[in-house]
């Protein structure tokens, strides 16, 4: 039988981004674009929003849950985001990888610098709004926060993007196809690199 050449998958692809920038949209579309990408689905106590589906969107579990999966270390990350715990879980990248898929992973800054210690060879983007006026426009478009929770996620933005620097790519969400086709471009060529070996099958 004839071998075929193959390329070596499983890459991490990390998303931040202020809230509102656009990040679950873009990671939602790259999914439905690029063949063998998975979105990862994380761990939160943050309430559902309307429409939200248990273990699509997040898997929702009580405070209680979640401490006793730190205890047993069952997360590759996790973190207190406005003022919810949300986490990423090991067994799940596994399960993904060794089915030999990419993941993305919409997470937050203190997430994706404690998965990029973890996972060298991770790849780090961030998002950014085209400005703080359209951000706000955008969060408060989406209606999915009461105006308390509003100015939480807007107090935090300066904190957010102020990490910026230290991810490998940064897109700035103006006009949506634009952005999606940026974030193809990062995963086209990210699977290309040499050092992620192809092998004979
Ligand atoms: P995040 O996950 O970063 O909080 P979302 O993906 O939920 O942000 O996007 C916030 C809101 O902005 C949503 O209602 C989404 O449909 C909208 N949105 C995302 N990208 C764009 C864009 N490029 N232009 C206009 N609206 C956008
Ligand atoms: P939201 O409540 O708007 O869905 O998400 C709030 C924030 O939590 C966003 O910045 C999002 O990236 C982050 N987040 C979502 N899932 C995870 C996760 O598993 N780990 C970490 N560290 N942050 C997450």
């Amino acid at each position: 039988m004839r071998k075929k050449f193959k390329r070596r998958i499983g890459k991490l692809f990390i998303v931040s981004a202020p809230s509102g920038a656009g990040k679950t949209t873009l990671c939602k579309a790259i999914t439905k674009i690029a063949p063998d990408i998975k979105y990862s689905v994380s761990y939160t106590t943050r309430p559902p929003r309307k429409g939200e589906i248990n273990n699509v969107h997040y898997t929702f579990v009580s405070e209680k849950k979640f401490k006793a999966m730190i205890a047993i270390d069952e997360f590759a990350e996790w973190a207190v985001v406005y003022g919810n715990l949300y986490g990423t879980s090991m067994k799940r990248l596994k399960d993904m990888t060794k089915k030999r898929y990419d993941i993305i992973l919409d997470i937050d800054t203190h997430g994706a610098m404690q998965m990029k210690r973890k996972f060298k060879g991770s790849v780090h983007i961030f998002v950014l709004p085209p400005s703080l006026q359209v951000l706000k426009q955008r969060i408060t478009a989406r209606m999915s926060e009461s105006v308390k929770e509003l100015k939480k996620r807007m107090d935090r933005v300066k904190e957010e993007m102020a990490g910026y620097k230290n991810y490998d790519y940064v897109i700035i969400n103006d006009k949506l196809k634009k952005a999606i086709r940026e974030l193809e471009s990062i995963v086209i060529a990210e699977r290309l690199r040499i050092e992620n070996k192809v092998r004979e099958i």
